[in-house]
């Protein structure tokens, strides 16, 4: 991927983001249309379209993913009350963005997924 991808171009520094955490390959930034107080997308460097692409090729990545999104939820502090990790994947999941993202949300109830 890279030029026609919005996160490979944030990986890449070509777009301005809000970066919350970095390590070797991972990337945190906040959401730009935040859906609760904290909204942090957490993304791995390397590029895969979805999280079941991500599971299956890599899974040692997707668990570097986790790590951060977990040490985030720490860092803003979220984990006393909790928060939600979900990943959109493909058209019927609501994805827009095909590299793979986790949506880190908190700071206030956010009520059940499915009512
Ligand atoms: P999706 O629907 O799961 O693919 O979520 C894509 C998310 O990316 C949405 O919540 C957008 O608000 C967010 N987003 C789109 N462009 C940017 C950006 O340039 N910076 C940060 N977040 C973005």
């Amino acid at each position: 991927m890279g030029a026609d991808c919005l996160f490979c171009r944030i990986v890449a520094g070509e777009i301005p983001a809000t970066i919350v955490k970095e390590t070797a390959t991972t990337l945190a930034f906040r959401d730009i249309g935040p859906k609760a107080p904290v909204h942090v997308l957490i993304i791995p460097k390397e590029h895969y379209a979805d999280v079941a692409t991500l599971g299956q090729g890599d899974p040692g990545l997707a668990g570097e993913v986790l790590a951060t999104a977990a040490a985030v939820a720490e860092d803003e502090g979220l984990t006393g009350d909790g928060f939600r990790l979900m990943f959109n994947t493909g058209p019927y999941g609501g994805q827009e963005v095909f590299h793979v993202h986790a949506h880190l949300l908190g700071g206030a109830p956010l009520g059940p997924m499915l009512a």
